[in-house]
């Protein structure tokens, strides 16, 4: 097959940091363009908006949607009935509505829609869920914190409404549990704290059951200083799992039975590649409807004022 032609939208921070690497690495892409109101990249066309990127570009095969999440579902809607593949960043959407819709539009126009969930793709996952899936899970704790001023610097979007603050990273750590956890599990509790100056949490403690009873606890902080916490770790009848450093290294009962270096997004575009030339679709819901039911559910308090 030859290669997908791809366009870029908004170039931003994951777009430098890790899906022009990502590009480079993995065969079967040409990077034809990209669109953003200010930002370009060398020796790569550019244009101020995507329309006008498809416009000049009618042999684009594919977009890779990288805005901030409020933009996703105009921009994706738009993208699919031009008739483009398209690659949607996490979180797919600031709504349910809004992926739903575009589930229907990609179907109506028989093209493939990927919702990235960047983090599934960590090396530690695929083996988590093999090892789970023989188990019966008791408790699970999910850490995940990280500094917004070092992973978000500027990036005022995040704290507006669709901005989902802490859970754009949070929706991460979900995106893993909901992927090896091997029964669905739902929200009990959940608190959010908000800066006074802010629409969104910066902090949020989320409380899950499962129907066999397990219980599943998250604490999800921007507050952190130093390195990220990214951890998961579960108790099970038949010993205990943690998957740390963002899912890179992973122990079974203390013993290391795993580590490797993040590569997150070659896996993600090799994925998108396989959909694309198998005419497919890969949607899942799962993590944003988690997000939804936390601001559908959550007790919110006001803290601190948020200054960067
Ligand atoms: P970002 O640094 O703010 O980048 C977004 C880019 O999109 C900016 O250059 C922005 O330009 C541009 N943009 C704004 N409106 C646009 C439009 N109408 N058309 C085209 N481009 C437009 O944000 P980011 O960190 O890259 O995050 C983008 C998405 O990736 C988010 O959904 C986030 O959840 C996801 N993500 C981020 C990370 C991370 O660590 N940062 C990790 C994984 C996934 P202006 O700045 O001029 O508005």
């Amino acid at each position: 097959m030859s290669d997908v032609s791809l366009g870029l939208v908004g170039v931003g921070k994951i777009v430098r940091d890790q899906h022009l690497p990502a590009l480079a690495a993995t065969p079967g892409y040409r990077l034809l363009a990209s669109a953003d109101p200010h930002a370009s990249l060398p020796e790569v066309p550019a244009y101020a908006d995507m329309a006008s990127m498809l416009d000049a570009h009618p042999e684009l095969d594919a977009v890779a949607i990288c805005t901030p999440t409020h933009l996703r579902h105009a921009q994706a809607r738009l993208a699919l009935q031009r008739g483009k593949q398209v690659l949607l960043e996490k979180p797919p959407g600031a709504t349910l509505s809004e992926v739903e819709d575009l589930i229907d539009v990609a179907s109506e126009q028989g093209v493939t829609l990927f919702a990235a969930w960047h983090s599934r793709f960590a090396p530690g996952v695929a083996r988590a869920r093999e090892w789970l899936a023989e188990r019966r899970i008791e408790r699970v704790e999910i850490v995940w914190k990280e500094d917004v001023r070092v992973w978000h610097p500027g990036q005022a979007w995040i704290w507006q409404p669709g901005g989902m603050g802490v859970f754009d990273p949070g929706i991460n750590a979900l995106s893993i549990a909901t992927a090896i956890l091997p029964q669905a599990f739902f929200l009990r509790q959940a608190r959010l704290l908000v800066p006074s100056n802010c629409q969104t949490p910066i902090a949020a403690e989320l409380s899950f059951a499962d129907p066999d009873g397990a219980t599943i606890e998250a604490d999800f902080d921007f507050r952190q200083s130093g390195p990220p916490t990214w951890d998961i770790h579960v108790e099970t009848d038949a010993g205990r799992l943690s998957l740390t450093q963002g899912g890179c290294r992973l122990s079974l009962d203390g013993q290391l039975s795993l580590e490797a270096e993040e590569r997150e997004y070659a896996g993600l575009y090799a994925r998108f590649a396989e959909l694309v030339a198998s005419g497919r679709r890969e949607v899942d819901v799962a993590p944003l409807r988690h997000v939804a039911d936390a601001f559908l559910y959550g007790q919110r308090d006001v803290t601190d004022a948020f200054i960067e």
